[in-house]
């Protein structure tokens, strides 16, 4: 069943307590970056305990942002931060959850695979994610290292069969695995002092399934005294080095490798793994963040979508507006608006005091396509820069063939099956799809840019390859009219002749793609189109003030 391995890899696992939100995603992508600053090559994993195969079938209230691998996986958003910290490959063997295993286990166990036996959690569960925590550390040559977060909170009855799996994992390499549990120390204001206990018994928990923590990775608001620390030591078990604060970022998410390290994560993860002791250079990554702090200018960027309460259901996106800040060595100000308490174009026109750029994001379904239309249309009409990302490209065409096609009518079938004039149609290959998860056009396609476009200009290259996740396509019937006007097609995916990104070339800076660039940008690297679209914002920003 388990394939036996040598084992000169190393695997840390990750798991949580006490309650959720913690930022243990951003803790294991931060340790996978402060490894790889020590030259070692990282994997990173996420095991996510829910029923869903995979995340593309909640509603972003639900769940955040899908992140798309290029191999179309959908994925949950830790994968994004993996990617904007670390070079660590990412792909279908980089996040399982456990509808993912008990499908897999159970489509053998019809096949006949297990004929004879009783299928069980244990040891069928279970094998199956060790054989996935093995698959993901061979996904590339020379993975020095895996690190497997472990979604949810320990005590979580979904959770069991990982943390199984773990602890089997675990004795059979114990010296090449290690523990970190990411635990909250609260600060308890009327008693005027922090609490070790949740901790402890989020630790006693953890024990119970079998696996002993090396590491305590204790959130907290200020730094933890020496008291606290032999406190968390003395009863949990772990020695003294291994309790390491992870206080509250000041500026940004970005500062928390520097904080790690800075309180001796990555010293004691070398030690307890054998690596060499070498501390990592950060140089350039302070000077990205010193970038960040220290920005001569704010600019302001509406962003019209409808899953705003949540958080993170446009976490890439909001990550690579600040990038193309960084690029331009400005902060972004994100305005969330929610498209679909925009009353008219008054309000509106309200809402976007002092921005100067407007950024319609993907989505789904018809609530909030009114005022993501208007969004454009003021956009288009006050040339303002506008970015349109999957959805927000069709609603960039629909509102164009509207207004300016004078197609009033005009729609998207995904929203409107009866419309006259369908600017926005199914893909030919989504006609006969009846399964809604994973069944979407998913993943890196390439796309060919016009030499006289403004992607061009932002790309530096012909060739391009982006990742997708849509159904509905701009229906090439009214190309040619809308290009006439002055919206033209400048990038397409040339096989399908598939249009892939729109500008409007009467515009100093209108552009919708179909894909989503923001899953390719990472802070080091800003994406060239979210560098671009903050570049014109600011430049509009100064022409106004
Ligand atoms: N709903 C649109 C489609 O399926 C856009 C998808 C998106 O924005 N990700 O084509």
């Amino acid at each position: 069943m388990i394939e036996y391995i040598a084992m000169n890899k190393k695997f840390i696992f990750i798991t949580g307590g006490v309650l959720s939100s913690l930022g243990k995603g951003i803790a294991s992508a931060s340790i996978a970056f402060l490894l790889e600053a020590k030259g070692l090559k990282v994997a990173l994993m996420k095991l996510d305990p829910y029923l869903n195969v995979d995340p593309g079938t909640m509603n972003p209230f639900q769940h955040g942002e899908v992140y798309v691998t290029d191999d179309g996986a959908e994925t949950d958003l830790d994968l994004g931060h993996y990617y904007r910290f670390s070079n660590s490959p990412l792909s279908k063997a980089s996040n399982a959850t456990s509808g993912q295993i008990y499908y897999e286990v159970l489509r053998r166990e019809r096949r006949g695979d297990y004929l004879g036996k009783t299928v069980q959690v244990i040891p069928h569960i279970t094998d199956e994610i060790r054989r996935r925590l093995i698959e993901c550390s061979k996904q590339v040559d020379g993975i020095d290292v895996t690190i497997v977060e472990i979604g949810g909170t320990v005590g979580d009855i979904e959770s069991g069969p990982f943390l199984e799996a773990i602890r089997q994992f675990r004795h059979e390499y114990a010296k090449d695995c290690i523990n970190i549990h990411l635990t909250y120390v609260p600060y308890i204001e009327h008693a005027g002092e922090v609490k070790t206990k949740p901790t402890q018994h989020s630790v006693q928990k953890l024990q119970q399934s079998g696996i002993f923590p090396d590491m305590i990775l204790c959130r907290c608001k200020d730094p933890l005294d020496e008291e606290n620390k032999s406190k968390i030591s003395l009863f949990c078990n772990v020695p003294l080095h291994g309790v390491i604060d992870l206080i509250d970022a000041k500026h940004s998410i970005y500062e928390v490798p520097l904080l790690l390290q800075k309180a001796g994560l990555e010293t004691a993860i070398s030690k307890l793994l054998g690596l060499h002791e070498n501390r990592a250079d950060l140089g350039v990554w302070e000077e990205m963040i010193q970038t960040l702090i220290h920005a001569k200018q704010t600019v302001t960027i509406a962003v019209v979508g409808k899953y705003l309460q949540h958080q993170d259901a446009y976490k890439s996106v909001f990550e690579a507006l600040k990038h193309g800040g960084i690029a331009n060595s400005a902060k972004v100000e994100i305005r969330c608006i929610e498209s679909d308490k925009i009353e008219d174009e008054n309000d509106l026109k309200e809402k976007l005091q002092g921005c100067s750029g407007i950024l319609v994001p993907g989505g789904f379904g018809g609530r909030g396509w009114s005022g993501k239309i208007l969004a454009a249309k003021f956009a288009r009409e006050q040339n303002i820069p506008y970015f349109g990302i999957c959805l927000g490209m069709q609603i960039m065409c629909v509102e164009f063939a509207r207004n300016v096609l004078h197609l009033p009518n005009a729609h998207s079938t995904e929203v409107d099956l009866e419309t006259p004039d369908n600017v926005i149609s199914l893909l030919s290959e989504q006609v006969h799809t009846t399964d809604l998860g994973g069944s979407m056009r998913l993943g890196a396609y390439p796309c060919s840019l016009e030499k006289n476009s403004i992607a061009y200009q932002c790309y530096k290259q012909e060739e391009i390859s982006e990742r997708h996740r849509h159904r509905y396509e701009f229906n090439n019937q009214y190309k040619e009219r809308c290009e006439k006007f002055g919206l033209k097609i400048t990038g397409s995916w040339k096989e399908k002749n598939l249009c892939e990104i729109m500008e409007n070339i009467n515009h100093p800076w209108m552009v919708g793609v179909q894909f989503h660039p923001e899953f390719k940008s990472k802070p080091l690297a800003p994406h060239p189109l979210f560098k671009g679209f903050i570049e014109k914002a600011i430049e509009y920003a100064n022409r106004r003030a």
